[in-house]
């Protein structure tokens, strides 16, 4: 039998590593941390329960897949639920919405809160699904980097609509052309966070994440976020996939051009094919440092981080649901921060997700955990003690403005992640979470290949690659790696 070796087991190489062993291969995963999962983990303290890094589920059929491919039936394994809530959103003004899953409520909520002709919802959202459409054929589901992906008839059609896709203009240019309510133009230049980008530089095409939430679904696991990479990693061992953990690949052994194996913990071990799920711009810098690098992409500006307080706090808040956004009064100026002066603005969008309105035993009674999260720039050196500190105090005279509270009086557990802590614990360059930044119309499109141009049998996973960051995105990385592999 063949060998496969997998750097990371985060959960674009924990899917590797199942369709890997699927086709035969006898997969070794090494995995730096005690755990698996990468960013996708959880933290416990005192009773409470929280997801530390996603909360937002989409597109979970590409979970199920890999059960399927296993010949198991996913729902005895791993379930969840769709969401007929998508998010609260609260604004200082005392203005409050839901944006329910049933577009035609919605579009009626838009109506009666904001004063929005519901029909731009639907306008803005069957256009959302028309880049989907166009796109995911082409974009997502296949290596941009080979010949047959840019010539096939699925090719062609997507050329002739280059224009409707929103490659000319900005997301924000793209909304404010839709809708009248700056409050609406703000909820849909949200979305483009969702791979840590700047609404007002990155393309219109990415308003094609909307379909993903109202068209597709946005779901919540049974057992929390955490169970994708725990029901997922039972289901790679049961393939008799092995993983190896504490263990930090040193090197990608190569010889004349063809992947050889890795150096870790000292020694050699020898493989035929190789895939790295590392951070493509750490893993250049380290394992793959005796390599040519590929320069252009690695100097491309980073997506933004994130700054989350998990926060245990001893009160109910019935106005909340599993996702709530606190949205600041002056977006751009938010935006100019984090893009511009690498810094945080002081009226900050936060994000509440409390996991333990869907998942009761995820807080104690009488309490709920809340994952409170706003986007922060990426790490370039700041005085982050000081900018947290500062942010601290600004989230919470926020959430007391918003909510009529004293959230200090009542958090009894509080952990916190930042840039810096995002890039230690799964070496993310500079604590980025979705890798390269899709702030420019090259960036957005061009990332990292899913395999190696110069090293035979190196292959490329992840969320720092192509088709981008995300739990979604990153499944399909693995899928475009073993549908590439022989
Ligand atoms: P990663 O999770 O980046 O893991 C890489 C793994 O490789 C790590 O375990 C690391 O230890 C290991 N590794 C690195 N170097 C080595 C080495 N030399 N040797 C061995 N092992 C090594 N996505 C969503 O879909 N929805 C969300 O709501 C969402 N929110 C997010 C919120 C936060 C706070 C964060 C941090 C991310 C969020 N994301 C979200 C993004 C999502 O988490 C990532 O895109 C996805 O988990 C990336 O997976 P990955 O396979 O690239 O690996």
């Amino acid at each position: 039998t063949k060998q496969a070796l997998i750097i990371g087991s985060g959960i674009a190489g924990l899917a590797a590593s199942i369709r890997l062993a699927s086709k035969g291969y006898q997969v070794e995963v090494f995995e730096a941390n005690s755990y698996p999962g990468g960013k996708l983990t959880e933290i416990a303290q005192a009773g409470y329960r929280f997801d530390a890094g996603p909360s937002l589920f989409t597109l979970p059929e590409l979970v199920d897949e890999l059960f399927l491919l296993a010949g198991k039936k996913p729902e005895e394994f791993f379930s969840y639920q769709r969401l007929e809530s998508i998010c609260r959103y609260f604004w200082e003004d005392g203005t409050r919405l839901t944006a329910w899953a049933d577009t035609d409520r919605f579009g009626v909520e838009v109506e009666q809160k904001l004063g929005e002709p519901g029909v731009n919802v639907h306008e803005a959202l069957s256009r959302s699904a028309f880049i989907y459409r166009h796109l995911s054929p082409l974009f997502l589901e296949k290596s941009l980097h080979r010949l047959s992906t840019w010539t096939g008839p699925k090719a062609m059609q997507s050329y002739l609509k280059m224009g409707k896709l929103g490659i000319f203009n900005t997301m924000n240019a793209a909304n404010e052309k839709r809708f009248s309510n700056p409050k609406l133009v703000q909820l849909f230049n949200r979305y483009a966070t969702y791979n840590g980008s700047d609404p007002y530089q990155t393309p219109a095409t990415l308003n094609i994440i909307p379909h993903l939430e109202f068209g597709k679904g946005a779901f919540f696991p049974k057992n929390g976020m955490h169970d994708i990479t725990l029901s997922v990693f039972k289901l790679a061992k049961s393939l008799g996939v092995e993983f190896q953990f504490n263990a930090r690949v040193e090197e990608v052994l190569v010889e004349k051009g063809v992947v050889r194996g890795v150096r870790v913990r000292g020694e050699e071990v020898h493989a035929d094919v190789v895939v790295n799920n590392m951070d493509m711009v750490n893993a250049y810098k380290t394992i793959l440092s005796k390599q040519k690098q590929p320069k252009m992409l690695l100097n491309q500006p980073k997506s933004s981080s994130a700054l989350i307080f998990y926060w245990g706090v001893r009160a109910i808040f019935p106005e909340l649901d599993l996702h709530n956004i606190l949205f600041s009064e002056d977006y751009k100026k938010e935006f100019e921060h984090i893009f511009r002066k690498g810094s945080i603005y002081e009226d900050p969008t936060v994000y509440i997700n409390i996991s333990s309105v869907c998942k009761p035993d995820d807080a104690p009674a009488g309490g709920m955990n809340w994952f409170t999260m706003i986007n922060v720039p990426n790490n370039q050196g700041q005085d982050w003690d000081m900018l947290i500190a500062e942010a601290r105090k600004n989230i919470i005279a926020k959430v007391n403005r918003i909510l009529k509270t004293d959230l200090e009086s009542l958090i009894e557990v509080e952990e916190i992640l930042d840039p810096r802590s995002i890039e230690s614990r799964t070496s993310s360059a500079q604590g980025a979470l979705y890798g390269n930044s899709s702030n420019n119309r090259v960036a957005a499109f061009l990332r990292h290949a899913n395999f190696s141009s110069n090293i035979k049998n190196l292959y490329f996973c992840g969320g720092s690659v192509h088709p981008g960051g995300g739990i979604p995105l990153s499944l399909l990385s693995a899928k475009i790696v073993a549908d590439m592999v022989d």
